[in-house]
């Protein structure tokens, strides 16, 4: 039963874009990788050890973090009153000039792979099989929004005005790609930004900040804040002068994103609490592997994660898949990022308050299948676990808990299993494993989700191919998908052009 269960997530990038040219060389300090960079082909190994290394001692993005901490109203005020200053010379670039800068800045991110995974292994605890495909989100993410940047100025006679002032407000979990998705969007669209990362993952937003200066964004135009106090953040996002807030973050922190500005422009990616169908068609062996990978992979911190699989009818009863799918779940190796043996990493902090509740207790009627445990003093680190036994309506089935636990629920039809999850609050990820045509149409038809998957992990949308966003409380705001053709087109305003005489 080992399965190969984290196997790294489709390399986004090289496959999406057509690349153009072979990136810049590394550094001479740096291993260099082979042109595909998966670290765990044999022939990336040196390089992959040289940055698990470099991870433990790390101190990548600390002085952009010292040079850009806000620490008080009148400092912001500046930053903002920069960033306004800074936006014409932006925004009256041709949509292909900007283009132009997005796709170094693309470049950029490519060449600085082996940094941006060293700091999302010191700061987030990713393992490398998880930050190698999230930089490749990143540079896709470039390269997409800057060919969007050009279609951009006029379409149909209407005219497009950027926003003036965008923040982006990205997560701890996506350390690299969503910060870079989100900022790079909204200069594409013309507009400067304030990005102000999470404070767990500051320093990977930091050198991803530094890579789009090298490349050629402007510092004013782009800048990059931390706060010394929370109220400034609540501040930033009550300015008047702020057009449009980018969140990717959960559902209360878009409430109290709103409680601050009713009339906030939010485009918000929220919650998610994911469930995989199996069916008595699947595949199980893929199936087994699909639910861990999406189950597991970063801890379970992944909006994208799959908490939750359904069963239906025989696939419940079926022992071989049980004790597939459990024997996976157990030889997955805990480890930090820098123990190369580690297939699933680190949460991002000690466990508390919900977590700690959902690696700690069970629910009514519920067991440990595979019983979590913590595994050093940190409180970080956490053996994976499986609960069985979860009953519809009760809070595992409905709540997000954000870690390393996937619970099995059972429905005697499909048609039980998609109302099981249509019952859940919220809408982003979804997946089904069947290999009967007809199961898939009538999942499809039926359930509530903005992304879904079929006979596929739930995780690691890819850019272009896979637009990503959700449905129901997955969503704040505009519902336009990252990562998808018509992103870009929600962070202006639209006038119609004067008829052409
Ligand atoms: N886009 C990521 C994925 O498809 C998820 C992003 C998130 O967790 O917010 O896995």
């Amino acid at each position: 039963a080992s399965l190969d269960a984290l196997d790294r997530e489709v390399p986004a990038s090289k496959r999406v874009q057509d690349r153009r040219e072979t990136p810049a060389p590394l550094p001479a300090d740096r291993f260099e990788p082979t042109p595909d960079s998966d670290p765990s082909l044999p022939g990336n190994q040196a390089w992959a050890r040289g940055i698990r290394e470099r991870a433990r001692a790390s101190t990548l993005g600390r002085d952009t973090i010292d040079a850009n901490t806000v620490g008080d109203a009148d400092e912001l005020e500046a930053r903002i009153r920069t960033a306004l200053d800074a936006g014409p010379n932006w925004r009256e670039l041709t949509g292909a000039e900007r283009a132009a800068v997005l796709h170094r800045a693309g470049d950029e991110l490519e060449r600085r792979r082996a940094e941006l995974m060293e700091v999302a292994a010191a700061e987030a605890g990713k393992t490398l099989d998880q930050s190698d495909p999230e930089v490749s989100e990143a540079v896709d993410f470039a390269h997409f929004y800057a060919e969007l940047a050009r279609g951009l100025d006029h379409v149909d006679g209407a005219e497009y005005d950027p926003s003036h002032l965008i923040v982006v407000t990205p997560p701890w979990n996506f350390p690299v790609a969503i910060p870079a998705g989100s900022t790079l969007a909204a200069l594409a669209s013309g507009a400067s930004v304030i990005i102000k990362p999470a404070k767990q993952a500051a320093r990977c937003g930091a050198v991803m900040v530094e890579a789009l200066w090298a490349a050629g964004v402007p510092r004013d135009a782009l800048q990059y804040v931390q706060f010394s106090d929370r109220d400034l953040g609540r501040a930033l996002v009550a300015d008047p002068a702020v057009d449009r807030v980018i969140l990717t973050g959960g559902y209360e922190t878009a409430e109290r994103f709103r409680s601050f500005r009713p009339e906030l422009q939010l485009l918000a990616e929220t919650s998610g609490k994911n469930a995989i169908i199996v069916t008595p068609s699947a595949d199980y062996d893929l199936a087994a592997k699909d639910v861990v990978q999406s189950a597991f992979g970063h801890a379970g911190q992944k909006c994208s994660a799959s908490s939750l699989v359904i069963l239906v009818g025989q696939a419940a009863r079926s022992r071989r898949f049980r004790e597939q799918l459990l024997d996976a779940v157990r030889s997955l190796e805990v480890g930090y990022p820098w123990d190369a043996n580690a297939m699933m990493g680190p949460i991002i902090g000690p466990a508390e308050g919900k977590l700690l509740d959902g690696l700690t207790t069970l629910g009514e009627g519920e067991r440990w299948a595979v019983e979590p445990r913590k595994l050093d003093d940190s409180g970080t680190l956490w053996s994976p676990g499986v609960r069985v036994g979860v009953r519809r309506g009760s809070e595992y089935h409905l709540v997000e808990y954000f870690g390393p636990i996937l619970g099995v629920m059972t429905a005697d039809t499909l048609e039980d299993a998609i109302e099981l999850v249509n019952e859940i609050d919220y809408g982003l990820t979804s997946g089904l494993h069947s290999l009967d045509r007809d199961e898939i149409d009538r999942w499809q038809r039926s359930v509530q989700a903005g992304n879904l998957y079929v006979n596929r992990g739930i995780t690691g949308a890819i850019v272009q191919r896979q637009p990503f966003g959700g449905w129901k409380k997955s969503v704040v705001g505009a519902t336009t998908k990252a990562g998808g053709p018509n992103y870009l087109v929600g962070l202006g305003d639209w006038h119609s052009a004067p008829a052409v005489e």
